[in-house]
């Protein structure tokens, strides 16, 4: 996936969650100021996010499809082939590490033919040049009303300046990205009346109309209030993000679209959208880890989950917190727990009132997020993530926009990732993640502190990916750790299905010897060789789950066949 971006500050490329992101700069080359690009590789978002890395400060225009043609061979040469969890650059950068990927890519490079093609179009560039539109649609006379007041605020939120003089961009906020199909009819005869015939749409999910006459704007205002596009608070904090979740994907396993509904009636009641100090503020919500909503470069990000209590199964949105939308998405968000779907709505409020209530000086909320940390955050929201039995209130037992009570078993072919996901995919996807907090937690600051609470992540990424395996004898196995590690023994180590072809039992042996450790010391290098061996036994449970799908393992009726197969050729 490539992006490119006009400027650094602004979010509308995200190049850092591209696996090729290039940002328009200038830069002074043999004396002479040019024009050209700062270019990064290896960010993704998906379970396991990956910021991009800085390839390149400076790259010429005519240097830009070379380069990416070497970056794809070198890619192609070494990049995954067999688990396609793993085939993305990130992967590949994450490996290798950023200078010596730029090492092969640059020697790559050299070996490459010259080809007229990579510098052809530079001679055409000016034929994507945009023009507006001729004279002004109306006066500047055009009665609103009872509409002035309403029109102010739709012009403050959703109109922008263009550089060119006299000309304006306007943002149609959709919400939940929906249109129907008369209005996409009347919109089209819009644009044809107040652009140069095109609208464009946005990574949030809105559209955006260009070169319109800013004094056309109030007669603009009246055509799309006719058909009820005229909503005030594009790109505010009611504007949400929602990916289809459980409304139409198979791998959705809360409902996003239902959640963003829901928060966009409740934050629009508080007015929260007109207030400049929550501007900078999105809130994203996905279905499952996969972050098609883009969750995790939101300020709020949300992903669903499913919890069991009692007998029944519970919605729950995992909260991220921190993300930053400007800058490029300068910053990925971090977990800080999972909410009951039903107490998101009164969990967004209540960050929000806090930030309003404790931010210091000009703090934008990452930087909040950042300063009163996310422990001191969850154990603020723990309040919120308690649920009532099932006879007290069944609501938390259904999910939003949805009568019926909550059940996931209609899991399976997912609208992005088009594979089958079974449980046990989502507990090692799950497990990746919590491995990559582990490496974040040593990252950051290798202090005492981080280094044991790093090797606790890494137990417990070993433990989910168990656990997730798990889920094939037993859909509800206990979260207990003792008896994940005790069921993982008996199911997958004595009857040696996890065991690797050449390493046998290694990997199982790294999730016993870690979980008898737990409570000693750990130095900064056990720590670093625990998640080592985490991110082993996580790639160890990926190969396992393919060789239990491959034999049919799928469910716990399958697993007892296999045993009892596996008995009848021992006997
Ligand atoms: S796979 Fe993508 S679209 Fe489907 S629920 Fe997950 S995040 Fe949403």
């Amino acid at each position: 996936k490539i992006a490119f971006s006009g400027c650094k500050n602004h979010p509308c490329g995200l190049t850092s969650m591209h696996d090729l992101g290039l940002i328009a700069k200038k830069a002074v080359v043999d004396g002479e100021e040019k024009e050209g690009f700062e270019m990064y590789v290896g960010g993704g978002l998906g379970a396991v996010p990956f910021l991009a890395k800085l390839f390149d400060e400076f790259v010429l225009p005519e240097e830009l499809l070379p380069l990416s043609q070497a970056i794809a061979r070198v890619y192609a040469r070494l990049g995954e082939k067999q688990n396609r969890n793993k085939a993305r650059i990130k992967f590949l950068i994450q490996k290798l590490g950023i200078d010596e990927f730029r090492r092969l890519v640059k020697e790559e490079r050299t070996t490459l033919e010259n080809d007229p093609g990579w510098t052809e179009w530079l001679s055409n560039v000016e034929s994507y040049e945009e023009k507006g539109r001729g004279p002004v649609t109306q006066s500047e006379t055009v009665d609103l009303g009872d509409a002035i007041a309403d029109f102010e605020q739709w012009k403050e939120s959703n109109v922008y300046q263009q550089r060119q003089a006299g000309y304006v961009s306007v943002t149609l906020a959709l919400p939940l990205g929906d249109l129907t199909g008369q209005q996409m009819r009347d919109l089209a005869a819009i644009v044809r009346t107040f652009t140069p015939d095109a609208a464009r749409t946005t990574v949030e999910q809105n559209i955006m109309l260009r070169w319109i006459h800013e004094a056309d704007l109030p007669a603009l205002y009246l055509a799309l209030k006719e058909i009820k596009l005229h909503e005030a608070g594009a790109q505010s904090i009611i504007d949400i993000t929602a990916c289809p979740g459980t409304d139409t994907c198979k791998l959705g396993i809360s409902s996003s679209r239902g959640l963003a509904g829901e928060l966009r009636q409740r934050l629009a009641e508080k007015e929260w959208q007109y207030d400049v100090s929550l501007r900078d503020i999105r809130i994203k919500a996905s279905g499952c880890f996969n972050s098609c909503s883009q969750h995790t470069v939101a300020e709020i990000g949300f992903y669903g989950a499913s919890r069991v209590v009692g007998q029944r199964r519970v919605p729950h949105f995992h909260l991220v917190l921190g993300g930053e939308w400007d800058n490029n998405a300068a910053q990925y968000g971090k977990g800080v727990g999972v909410i009951p779907s039903k107490r998101v709505p009164d969990v967004v409020e209540f960050l929000i009132d806090t930030y309003l209530k404790e931010r210091q000086d000009g703090e934008k909320f990452p930087a909040f997020v950042n300063r009163v940390g996310r422990k001191d955050i969850r154990d603020r929201l723990k309040p919120f993530m308690d649920i009532p039995d099932y006879e007290t209130n069944k609501e938390f037992y259904r999910d939003w926009a949805d009568s019926r009570e909550y059940s996931i078993g209609d899991i399976g072919i997912g609208e992005c990732a088009g594979e089958v996901v079974t449980l046990t995919d989502f507990g090692v996807a799950k497990a990746e993640s919590i491995y990559f907090d582990a490496t974040l937690l040593l990252d950051e600051e290798p202090m005492n502190g981080n280094v044991k609470a790093a090797a606790d992540k890494a137990l417990e990424a070993m433990l989910k990916a168990a656990q997730g395996l798990l889920k094939v004898c037993n859909i509800d196995i206990s979260d207990d750790p003792a008896v994940v590690v005790q069921e993982f023994r008996t199911n997958f180590y004595d009857t040696q299905l996890f065991f690797d072809p050449f390493a046998k039992g290694k990997f199982a042996s790294y999730l016993f010897k870690a979980y008898d450790s737990r409570d000693g010391d750990i130095t900064l290098d056990r720590a670093r060789e625990i998640i080592e061996e985490s991110r082993l036994f996580i790639e160890a449970a990926h190969e396992c789950n393919a060789r239990m799908l491959q034999a049919g393992i799928t469910s716990p009726a399958g697993f007892k066949k296999w045993m009892i197969d596996r008995e009848m050729q021992t006997v």
